[in-house]
């Protein structure tokens, strides 16, 4: 491993990682590890590829990891089983034992938790633990200044990625080099990333936001990725504005908790401090991105204030990459995903009766199949329904899951997201929500816990809040506002909390009983699991 100090790596030469605080890899400059020794015998006598998997902190050695599955030249292929120190044991051994995974890649550099993770991982599955140091290296660097990790044929699977679990057990996705190749090009092209970016990583990279979207696709696009082995918010603020010995970096994307909790960190600074970090904001960065889960207006709003920019908030899934975004150019409106990605087909069906209701492509005039009228929505601007994905970016299949797979795809093969969402006149999207945890169906209306959600955020006595439903004998359905009251604040009641529904949602979205928590249970993704707080607001009373 070739690390140069940053001050005299240079600039602007793709395909680098830098790792935070100082070091500098140069993918295409080192030689690579030989995994053989991982998959023999057992291996190469399987008909199936085999997985590989990958637990280290987010690092050079992480993508050099990644490269090393890939450039196993041997049959059957091997792929990648990327993993997040975050996770718990039993999540971990989920993904590892559900993956079949031959052995657990880790590196030396990674901290003392994270390699005695990977060694009780590997005990609890009875498998070969490996220090990514400890393999033979490769003949030779790739050395020709191609990016690194480098692409296999079109149907070969790259790596199986973990859904985040939000509604259920987490789901292996099989993404094949095809797949990421496309997803890889369609985020360069919606946002332009080339030679010269430099993108900021603080991302997990076991899910897609992190791999695809803040890793693979800037290194294809010829840049340069920044990664941090965990999320700091003060060193993140000094990467943002260059502080120090930082380079500048062009590009940031983070899910909407870490931007909550950089804008909290930021906030409690003076002034002076505050209008330093926006200038230097404006002038360096040129895009930050927001995704994963629904970006509300006020966290918008307060970013805004903070650096200057407009977050882009995009749609995306484990399954099919991204899907929708707001442009890079035009105007991001706070509460919408904006339009599909090139390469993207997107389509609206009526969950009822299934008839469909909106096709849409990149670049082209939404096509509406229906009269705005007769189309399910709340506004009779927008038409509203299951929103079902089609492209090189759709994945080939749930591992292990033939059944799951075949449910999920329709009979002409567009992915069926399971997600609800509307589009206006002008072709702009937003979500609803998943239909399985957040359409909630109460009194014959079907509400979405998002749009109620985002009615409560910006309240000065919550923190943060989520909605679920409870089972209800004459309603079917009731909501329930789950929040995390400020501190120092009068403690909000629901008579109070429905006073301030009433100035901004139907008096059918109002939520009927409240729960107070210290915290919401979310996952690595920082995403709500609702799962578990439908069930917690089932047991507790209000
Ligand atoms: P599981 O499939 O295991 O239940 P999950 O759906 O959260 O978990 P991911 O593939 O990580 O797993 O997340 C994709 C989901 O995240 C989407 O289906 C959507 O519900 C949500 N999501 C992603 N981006 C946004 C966004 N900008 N606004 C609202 N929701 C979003
Ligand atoms: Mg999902």
């Amino acid at each position: 491993l070739i690390i140069r100090r940053l001050s005299s790596s240079g600039g602007g030469v793709g395909g680098r990682i830098l790792e935070a605080p100082t070091a500098v890899c140069r993918l295409s400059e080192q030689p690579l590890p030989d995994v053989s020794p991982l998959l023999s015998p057992v291996g190469r006598s399987a008909k199936s590829p085999q997985p590989l998997a990958i637990l280290t902190e987010p690092s050079a050695s992480f993508v050099r990891s990644l490269a090393a599955c890939w450039a196993f030249k041997d049959r059957p292929p091997c792929l990648a089983v990327p993993l997040s120190p975050a996770h718990s044991l039993p999540e971990l051994l989920h993904a590892v034992r559900d993956s079949g995974a031959r052995a657990v890649l880790t590196d030396g550099d990674s901290s003392g938790d994270v390699l005695r993770k990977a060694g009780e991982l590997a005990d609890a599955a009875s498998l070969p633990l490996c220090r990514f140091g400890d393999l033979p290296l490769l003949p030779s660097a790739s050395g020709d200044g191609r990016p690194l990790p480098a692409w296999k044929p079109e149907s070969e699977p790259a790596y199986i990625v973990y859904t985040s679990g939000t509604t259920g057990r987490p789901k292996g996705v099989v993404v094949t080099h095809g797949n990421a190749r496309a997803r890889c090009r369609a985020v360069a092209s919606a946002w332009r990333l080339g030679p010269s970016d430099l993108t900021l990583n603080c991302l997990p990279l076991h899910h897609v936001h992190g791999l695809e979207n803040c890793l693979l696709a800037p290194l294809q696009a010829g840049g340069s990725v920044l990664i941090n082995r965990s999320f700091q918010p003060e060193q993140v603020w000094q990467q943002l504005t260059g502080a120090g010995a930082w380079p500048r970096v062009s590009v940031f994307m983070a899910v909407p908790t870490m931007y909550g909790r950089l804008l909290d960190h930021l906030e409690k600074r003076p002034d002076s401090q505050r209008a330093a970090v926006r200038r230097a904001c404006e002038t360096g960065v040129r895009l930050m991105v927001s995704g994963s889960a629904s970006l509300s207006e006020s966290v918008m709003r307060r970013w805004h204030e903070a650096t200057g920019h407009w977050l882009l908030e995009r749609y995306g899934m484990t399954e099919i990459g991204m899907a929708l975004g707001n442009p890079l150019d035009g105007p991001r409106l706070p509460g919408r995903v904006g339009q599909p990605f090139p390469d993207v087909r997107v389509r609206l069906r009526d969950p009822d009766s299934g008839r469909l209701l909106l096709t849409a492509g990149h670049g082209e005039p939404v096509q509406r199949l229906v009269d705005c009228d007769e189309a399910a929505g709340d506004s009779s601007s927008e038409v509203s329904g299951i929103l079902e994905v089609s492209g090189t970016l759709v994945f080939k299949e749930y591992f292990g899951r033939p059944e799951d797979t075949a449910k999920e795809f329709t009979e002409d093969g567009w992915f069926r997201t399971g997600d609800s969402a509307a589009c206006d006149l002008g072709g702009s999207f937003r979500i609803l929500g998943r239909t399985s945890v957040d359409i909630i169906k109460s009194g014959g209306y079907k509400i979405s816990a998002l749009e109620v959600e985002a009615a409560f955020f910006g309240h000065p006595a919550l923190i943060e809040c989520a909605v679920v439903a409870v089972p209800d004998d004459t309603w079917g359905e009731r909501l329930v506002l789950v929040v995390v009251p400020a501190p120092g604040q009068p403690q909000a009641d629901l008579a109070g909390l429905q006073t301030w529904a009433a100035q901004r949602l139907a008096k059918y979205k109002w939520p009927r009983e409240l729960r107070i928590l210290d915290s919401l249970p979310r996952n690595a993704m920082g995403k709500v699991n609702k799962k578990q707080l439908k069930l917690m607001a089932a047991h507790q009373q209000s």
